[in-house]
């Protein structure tokens, strides 16, 4: 989720963005927690049983999962102005780049540290230095604790594409997309979030724990092979910006103009976006839907990997 994105959510009447929404976040993290060994799974609840989150803070998502690790997921999202961590949700790798360029994966350029309009960092660098805080055995369980709600929100983050990819639209926030015969126009951002997900959830009639299920058994063939990976949110971030270029956005019919990167202009681009009309319906989100599934699963299995590494 990007940092305008409140002040659009409510012009738009959407409620929410915050990468995945609730239903992604704790989908994952129920996943995960599934292919955590005993060990870790005890000392993940300990960490976070023992050092709670201020009572006083507005919990966006009202239904809270008994799972304690699920219902943290979303801490980050309620923070991040709190605790000015806006920046450490996306990395705006630009819709321009269209592979891994020749001197490598590295996204520094795309990751600033001078306090850019979201602050300093991105989604990559803060999982790496959280992971290190939440292995630091001589911090306090208070900073453990906080990276852990950390690292688990950032992997399940960066695994929608939208939060990999920007095309100078706040990572789809801007790009106004009408969604099947909804009144009101929404946009890729929030349609990337929850949108299809939950087009999914009622078209197949499941509820949280059904879906869970039926992704868990979905790819259950890819499961070994995924937790042999090895952690690299770098190399997860470049697969997340191929996807948005493959699907997120390559699927737009009509197509929408590849911005070269610059100042964002969120009133201009929606209002260059709206003069195209784009709606989605079945075939953007049959041909998409696959590889919504396929993140979630993936992203549990790799949040199950980095704990079952630290713990
Ligand atoms: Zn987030």
């Amino acid at each position: 989720m990007r940092i305008l994105f409140l002040s659009l959510a409510a012009a738009l009447g959407t409620t929410s963005a915050f990468g995945w929404g609730c239903e992604g976040h704790q989908m994952i993290a129920l996943m995960a927690r599934q292919q955590l060994k005993p060990a870790a799974s005890a000392a993940v609840d300990k960490l976070l049983k023992e050092n709670p989150i201020s009572p006083a803070l507005n919990r966006f998502c009202k239904d809270r999962p008994a799972d304690i690790m699920a219902d943290l997921s979303t801490w980050a999202d309620d923070a991040r102005n709190g605790e000015k961590t806006a920046a450490w949700h996306f990395v705006d790798i630009p819709m321009t780049v269209t592979k891994i360029p020749a001197s490598g994966k590295n996204l520094d350029q795309w990751c600033p540290t001078d306090g850019g309009k979201a602050g300093s960092g991105c989604v990559t660098r803060a999982i790496q230095e959280q992971w290190q805080v939440l292995k630091d055995k001589t911090r306090t369980g208070e900073d453990r604790a906080r990276a852990l709600r950390y690292v688990i929100h950032f992997v399940e983050d960066m695994h929608q594409p939208l939060h990999d990819s920007d095309n100078m639209d706040q990572g789809g926030n801007c790009t106004v997309i009408g969604y099947f015969q909804e009144p009101k126009p929404s946009n890729l951002h929030a349609i990337w979030d929850y949108k299809m997900l939950q087009t999914d959830m009622e078209r197949k009639k499941l509820n949280q724990a059904s879906y869970v299920a039926a992704i868990s058994a979905e790819f259950a063939g890819r499961r070994s092979k995924w937790a042999k990976e090895k952690t690299d949110p770098e190399s997860w971030a470049w697969e997340g910006h191929a996807m948005a270029t493959r699907l997120t956005y390559g699927l737009l019919k009509p197509e929408i103009p590849v911005e070269q990167p610059g100042e964002t202009n969120c009133d201009a681009e929606k209002a260059k976006v709206a003069a195209l009309h784009l709606s989605i319906g079945d075939d953007y989100v049959n041909r998409s839907l696959p590889a919504v599934r396929e993140q979630l699963a993936h992203a549990a299995a790799r949040l199950a990997n980095l704990l079952n590494q630290t713990f």
